[in-house]
């Protein structure tokens, strides 16, 4: 039999949280024959409600569910770590400025990051869900001298997701048909989906969509201000297709991405397309053993510069601004 691997997930009493950690026990993160334990964190006060849901995983029968375990500190919940799920964060809220909301998260992030150096397991793997992602990643891996920087990462794969939903609604061609779309940039407003290396049922997506006018005023803000739009619908955020993402991600890193396609993930840039180095910043990226690689080559014209510009500019204004913070 396999060993288990050690899963923690942050954040595990909320929205997100519920919808994910089912779906980690069912097989749906990294295989149907890997046996998992699940680590739960919690701030205090959320403990009593990652309870409740610890106890209806138990009532699941998960075959492949071997623990679930509580606990509200850091150091005890990322201990023996193989994969950590960082989602509980703390939200802008009304009023709130930038510097305050990197603050508290620095506060969350960097101990977290601190636990993981000293306690996580050596092909530990992390996955920032919560925001702002692509800088909450960079607190925890900074506070993290002695984990490989590639293995703090942010999530930007729901917005690819997003990205191939309206592709699929545009074309009426199924997401299965629909391959090499890329979102670069920051997990927020400025992010820049780009289809133009994008393939619908084998035809370049830019070309058979051919609509300079809806790419720029319909699909990429469609795409970026969707959390919003779906908050205004649902009356809560997004929280399945957010979890779903987060499955995603990790099975891609995990399991290896298909011949021929790439997925979205915000990763350290090594400096390609011009992305300083250092940064955590979405890339076309596939996977193999393990490991992401950016994909390489990609001609980048004009439409598409300016955007990538804009939001790695946004990027490297938030790692200012968490560097005078002393966060990093
Ligand atoms: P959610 O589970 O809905 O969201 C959690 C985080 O995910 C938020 O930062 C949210 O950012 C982010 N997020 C990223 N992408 C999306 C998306 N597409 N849609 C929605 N959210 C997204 O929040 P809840 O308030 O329900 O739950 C948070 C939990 O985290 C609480 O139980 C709290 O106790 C816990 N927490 C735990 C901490 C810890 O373990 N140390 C620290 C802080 C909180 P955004 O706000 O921008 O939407």
């Amino acid at each position: 039999t396999r060993t288990p691997v050690n899963v923690t997930v942050t954040g595990a009493a909320g929205q997100i949280g519920y919808a994910l950690l089912f779906r980690i026990a069912s097989g749906q993160l990294l295989g149907k024959d890997v046996p998992v334990k699940l680590r739960l964190l919690e701030i205090p006060q959320a403990v009593k409600a990652a309870e409740g849901t610890a106890m209806e995983l138990i009532d699941s029968a998960f075959p492949n569910l071997v623990a679930v375990d509580i606990f509200d500190n850091p150091a005890d919940g990322f201990a023996g770590a193989n994969v950590a799920l960082l989602v509980g964060a703390r939200p802008r809220t009304a009023g709130m400025e930038r510097g305050d909301l990197l603050s508290a998260n620095g506060g969350i992030f960097g101990p977290q990051g601190k636990a993981i150096n000293d306690g996580a397991a050596d092909d530990i793997r992390v996955l920032v869900v919560g925001n702002p992602a692509n800088t909450n990643a960079l607190i925890a891996a900074s506070a993290a001298p002695d984990v490989p920087a590639e293995r703090f990462t942010a999530m930007t794969r729901l917005d690819h997701n997003r990205a191939l939903g309206q592709l699929s609604l545009k074309t009426g061609t199924p997401v299965s048909e629909i391959t090499k779309v890329t979102i670069w940039g920051n997990h927020s407003a400025t992010q820049y989906p780009d289809i133009f290396h994008a393939e619908i049922a084998g035809k370049n997506a830019a070309e058979v969509i051919n609509d300079e006018a809806w790419l720029a005023n319909d699909f990429i803000p469609t795409v970026a201000k969707r959390g919003a739009a779906i908050i205004e619908a649902r009356g809560a955020s997004s929280a399945a297709s957010a979890a779903s993402a987060a499955i995603d991600h990790v099975h891609s890193w995990v399991n290896g991405t298909p011949e021929g396609d790439w997925v979205s993930a915000a990763i350290p840039s090594d400096g390609s397309y011009g992305v300083p180095e250092g940064i955590i910043s979405s890339f076309p990226v596939t996977s193999k053993d393990g490991k992401w690689e950016i994909v390489q080559g990609l001609e980048i014209n004009d439409f598409s510069r300016t955007r990538i510009d804009a939001s790695v500019a946004e990027l490297i204004e938030e790692r200012d601004a968490v560097k005078a913070l002393g966060l990093i």
